[in-house]
């Protein structure tokens, strides 16, 4: 197995937060940012065995990570995993709030219920987060949060309240953007398109609808997303703030 320390890494010496970063694109995310030379910690709500099993494989390689089990529908849960971020790796960096939850309904059943949920999840945990992350960072400070292709076109019915948390982030991002800006801390909202994960599998009959509708005609794989916040992340995207950048496949072209 190839070790993390063999080529010039753009991240060395930070510490990163990975908001629901176990599975798909949190956990893409959690390797290429510790295969960049950063300390990791991924929260996770529901799956212990996986988060344990990246921290597993990237200490294996020489990185350093840390699971947290954090609910990021509790914001005391998201606080702390902040404060042991800190603790743990002594100062933090990098934020990523990416997890999130797609209910499907039509508005006419959509349930309340759900609708607080997918707020509690995809819309407040990044405000709280970000919150106190922010008082934690630093003059290079990244922010970067996963929002959806959908906050700009929703192609098929029963996405409204999904569509409307990810268009929230665009309006978060850019406020937040303004705030941070001038202590040197930068905040971005990216924007995937159908990506094969299990949120969103891209063998599923769902998936062979939208299929047509991305330029490229497929799916995006989990390590293109992990790429792009990768450079978000470093040094060299010190320019990019207040931005919602989609990565999709053409699918909002
Ligand atoms: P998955 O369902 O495959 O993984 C979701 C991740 O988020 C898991 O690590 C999960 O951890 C975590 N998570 C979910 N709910 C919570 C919670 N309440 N507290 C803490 N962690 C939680 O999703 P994807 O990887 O596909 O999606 C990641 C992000 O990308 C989401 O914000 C999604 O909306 C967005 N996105 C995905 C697209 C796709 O096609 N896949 C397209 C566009 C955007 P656990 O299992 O422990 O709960």
């Amino acid at each position: 197995m190839s070790t993390l320390t063999s080529t010039a890494r753009s991240l060395t010496d930070k510490v990163a937060l990975i908001q629901g970063g176990s599975r798909g694109i949190g956990a893409a995310i959690a390797r290429r940012l510790a295969a960049e030379g950063a300390a990791v910690v991924v929260t996770f709500s529901r799956s212990p065995e996986q988060a344990a099993e990246l921290v597993r494989s990237i200490e294996a390689s020489g990185g350093r990570a840390l699971a947290v089990q954090a609910d990021s529908a509790d914001a005391q849960a998201v606080q702390d995993a902040v404060a042991q971020s800190v603790a743990r790796f002594g100062h933090l960096d990098i934020l990523v709030n990416n997890a999130g939850i797609l209910a499907l309904a039509p508005i006419e059943t959509f349930s309340l219920e759900d609708f607080d949920q997918t707020l509690a999840v995809n819309v407040r945990s990044v405000f709280v987060a970000s919150q106190a992350a922010a008082r934690q960072m630093g003059e290079g400070g990244r922010i970067i949060t996963i929002g959806s292709t959908n906050a700009e076109r929703m192609p098929f019915a029963g996405g409204s309240v999904y569509a409307m948390s990810k268009a929230a982030i665009v309006g978060l991002t850019r406020g937040m953007a303004r705030d941070l800006g001038p202590r040197g801390i930068t905040v971005n909202n990216v924007q995937p398109g159908p990506v094969d994960t299990d949120m969103n599998p891209a063998n599923s009959e769902f998936a062979d609808s939208l299929k047509d509708l991305m330029a490229v005609g497929r799916y995006g794989r989990v390590e293109e997303i992990a790429a792009f916040v990768a450079f978000l992340a470093g040094p060299e995207a010190a320019y990019i703030t207040g931005a919602s950048l989609t990565i999709d496949g053409g699918f909002a072209a």
